[in-house]
């Protein structure tokens, strides 16, 4: 006999926890299944811990730059492995005790911990039990994708989980992936003191960017002496003693990378492989993500996939997004709809990328008139008082509405002060409105007028 419930959520990322507090106070009966950690990714092995060592990254690098600044440090600057992961755990384990203490707390929840699978459309079975509900909540993220290079069963690898236990300073840390994840995981162990090599196939890093952005951030890391290697394919894997060796092809043809450690960083895929999605009927694209409707609506009636696995997003907040969509159109009488938000994200090295809406890329295919406002860091006060002046910012209205199509702000604090010109699109009014305000000084967001006031047509 199938256990009833009135909701079932299966996994705990950044939506289900959020969903369960919501339907638990609607009154309804709901079984939540995790099969790990509560919080999911961005809790145990994503956002959380990564943005913790970048703190202690920049640490590092502040304390070797001591001099420039007057502060003279007598002595050597060492990083002590052990202490930055038991800082990355307390961090770590505070945000995971937060949601399980939250979960725990729901009167009308009975939590399941173990691997929830699809029966049929309306049941779930996990640990020999059979749950059934008419409303069921996917939310199971993601994991990292593992690619079939030859010789991968001989070599020892990492990905962004296994990173989360090292204590130790890697001698040569080489990293498979020239996007998001790999970057940040390159400055945070170049800055530890490991030397480290990305690997990418593509002609530039973070390909979805623009080009001034990826090759940007190529100097930033340069400057750092983080090798990159681009256009440059892996051949195979090769265990050579305690050595790791990457055999690639390039544009200088064949090579061997010898590294102590590898972190393969290629990207996500949806953990929907093991679901039975098939046994439900529930429908899925080619790269297996859910697919889902501007309500994040399955095929299937009473069935909802959030989070990551619908490919709708791949972030924290489009997660949590989804969790507001779905309970403002369930219980709010509100439809809010996916479509109805702006992208936006940041790129966590330091100095961070904020980004949203358009890039130069897409406004110049959408066939608009577009203006273009661009400010060097060099020209931001806050950056050269703070001896930080990477990089740049840039924005595109469109002509005719005034409204902002997209930004990117690659500098000290880009990743918060991208969010004055979010918070306008949201607004949809015309870029006058920023233009006119006056902002505080000596900010980064001060020149955000500024660069507005001096918009000049995209060529
Ligand atoms: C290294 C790294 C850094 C990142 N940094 C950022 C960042 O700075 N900002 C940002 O916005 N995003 C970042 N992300 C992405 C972010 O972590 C995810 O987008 C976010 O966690 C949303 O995930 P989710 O809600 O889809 O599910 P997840 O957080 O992936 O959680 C899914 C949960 O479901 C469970 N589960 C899966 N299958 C089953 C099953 N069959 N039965 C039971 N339980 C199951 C899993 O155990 C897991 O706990 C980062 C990701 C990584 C890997």
């Amino acid at each position: 006999m199938a256990i009833q419930y009135d909701a079932i959520i299966i996994g705990t990322g950044q939506s289900g926890p959020a969903l369960a507090d919501r339907v638990n106070r609607e009154g309804m009966k709901v079984a939540v299944i995790e099969r790990h950690l509560y919080g999911g990714t961005c809790v145990n092995v994503g956002c959380v811990p990564t943005k913790t060592l970048v703190a202690s990254a920049r640490a590092a690098y502040m304390a070797r730059r001591g001099a420039e600044f007057g502060v003279n440090i007598n002595g050597q600057i060492n990083v002590d492995m052990k202490r930055v992961k038991a800082r990355k755990d307390e961090v770590v384990g505070q945000s995971n005790t937060g949601v399980t203490n939250w979960l725990n707390g729901l009167e009308n929840a009975t939590l399941y911990k173990g691997h929830g699978r699809f029966e049929s459309p309306n049941t779930v079975r996990i640990n020999g039990e059979t749950l059934e509900a008419e409303r069921i909540f996917i939310n199971v993220g993601a994991r990292a994708f593992v690619p079939d290079i030859p010789g991968l069963e001989e070599v020892d690898y990492l990905t962004n989980s296994s990173m989360m236990e090292i204590d130790f300073l890697p001698k040569h840390l080489v990293i498979i992936g020239g996007s998001y994840i790999a970057l940040e995981f390159s400055q945070i162990y170049r800055r530890f003191g490991s030397e480290v090599t990305v690997i990418e196939r593509g002609p530039r890093l973070i390909s979805r960017e623009d080009e001034d952005v990826s090759e940007t951030i190529k100097e930033i890391l340069e400057k750092e002496e983080i090798n990159i290697l681009l256009n440059t394919q892996v051949e195979r894997l090769e265990k050579r003693g305690s050595q790791v060796v990457v055999h690639t092809t390039g544009e200088s043809g064949p090579m061997e990378v010898n590294g102590s450690h590898l972190l393969l960083a290629v990207g996500r895929r949806p953990n929907t492989d093991d679901l039975g999605l098939d046994k439900a009927g529930i429908e899925v694209d080619e790269r297996g993500f859910i697919k889902v409707d501007d309500q994040l609506r399955t095929n299937l009636p009473g069935i909802w996939a959030m989070g990551d696995c619908n490919g709708r997003g791949a972030f924290t907040h489009t997660s949590y997004n989804d969790f507001e969509i779905i309970a403002a159109n369930l219980f709010d009488n509100d439809p809010r709809r996916v479509s109805d938000r702006i992208t936006c994200y940041g790129l966590f090295i330091d100095p961070p990328l904020g980004r949203v809406g358009m890039t130069e890329q897409q406004v110049r295919e959408s066939g608009r008139k577009v203006l273009v406002g661009k400010r060097m860091m060099t020209q931001v006060g806050r950056a050269r008082e703070r001896s930080e002046t990477d990089g740049f910012m840039k924005v595109f209205v469109d002509a005719d509405t005034k409204e902002i199509l997209g930004a990117a702000i690659l500098g000290v604090n880009g990743d918060e002060v991208v969010h004055t010109l979010l918070d306008v699109m949201y607004a949809k009014a015309p870029y006058t409105v920023i233009q006119r305000a006056m902002h505080i000084h000596p900010t980064v967001a001060e020149l955000i007028p500024t660069m507005l006031g001096e918009l000049e047509p995209l060529e």
